[in-house]
């Protein structure tokens, strides 16, 4: 049921460094760098997102860059996040050369893609990058618990973005109660399991419902729940697709129904292999 009313508040969320994240995002993992890349990037922000997920190790920054430009959308109406590739020691240098394929002055979140070699280490080297504004916020990815637990005391600029895998069937409610009580926004990266839940019967039943798709579905379960999602496509229907959110509500029966797919007994883990340690 249409409800133009919940848009609005939901379309943003306030990081708790006083800067603000759009809820909806491209991701571009898994996207060659070169024409697909620029294409996807271009088309997202013609189509109104206003929020680009990429990475050091995704090789396909300077793609992005392009894209960005050729949009035509102005800078500051972009939120770009990059993160640091911590098989390198330096996470501010890491960044400036992040920000020359770019072709950016700063992005707006700069986040520790995996916890390699310890949760702590990096981080001096973010606050680093983050003082030199070359960053305007600073987090953290595939951080469990524990990781968290060991940052913060050591942190001088904490942390306010942890992106893990988080969907329905990765309901991860010890982690986002973590997340919650240190101030963090828990960000839900393969919010469609990487194309895997679009698959599900659960979810097509309540897309039917609302006549709507299930990426549709799983992507506002996310942003029910206040949680931004960055799902990837290259198809320029399916980017318009995954836009449409804003203009319709689940359920309280629904959002239960889906709450109750997860597969991680509501503790913090991932259900994916641990590829990161
Ligand atoms: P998603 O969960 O976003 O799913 C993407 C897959 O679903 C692709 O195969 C895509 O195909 C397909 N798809 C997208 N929309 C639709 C649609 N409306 N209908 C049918 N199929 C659709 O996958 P990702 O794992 O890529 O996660 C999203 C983003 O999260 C990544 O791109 C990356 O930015 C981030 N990420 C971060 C990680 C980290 O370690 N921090 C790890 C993993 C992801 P097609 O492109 O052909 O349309």
């Amino acid at each position: 049921m249409p409800d133009s009313t919940s848009t609005a508040e939901e379309r943003v969320r306030e990081l708790a460094d006083g800067s603000s994240i759009p809820t909806l995002g491209l991701g571009v993992w898994q996207v060659p760098s070169g024409p697909e890349c620029e294409h996807a990037v271009r088309w997202a922000l013609e189509l109104g997102y206003r929020h680009i997920d990429t990475a050091q190790a995704y090789g396909n920054e300077e793609s992005v860059g392009l894209g960005l430009r050729e949009s035509g959308v102005p800078r500051e109406e972009i939120f770009v996040t990059t993160k640091f590739f911590p098989k390198h020691k330096d996470p501010a240098a890491a960044l400036e050369a992040s920000l020359r394929r770019l072709g950016l002055d700063y992005v707006d979140l700069y986040i520790i893609h995996w916890p390699a070699g310890g949760p702590t280490w990096a981080w001096p080297g973010m606050e680093r990058a983050h003082d030199a504004g070359h960053a305007r916020s600073i987090g953290v990815s595939n951080f469990g618990v524990d990781d968290l637990e060991q940052l913060l005391p050591t942190a001088t600029v904490p942390p306010v973005v942890d992106q893990v895998q988080f969907s329905p069937y990765e309901y991860r409610q010890a982690l986002l109660d973590s997340c919650r009580q240190n101030g963090i926004a828990l960000e839900a990266y393969s919010p469609l399991g990487t194309g895997r839940h679009l698959g599900s019967e659960a979810v097509a039943r309540i897309a039917q419902r609302h006549e709507r798709t299930p990426a549709q579905v799983l992507l506002r379960w996310g942003i029910e729940h206040g949680i931004p999602v960055i799902p990837k496509s290259t198809h320029r229907e399916r980017i318009a697709e995954n836009a449409q959110l804003f203009d319709f509500r689940l359920s309280d029966e629904d959002i239960a129904e889906l709450d109750a797919l997860d597969r991680t007994g509501g503790t913090d883990r991932a259900l994916e292999h641990k590829w990161w340690s």
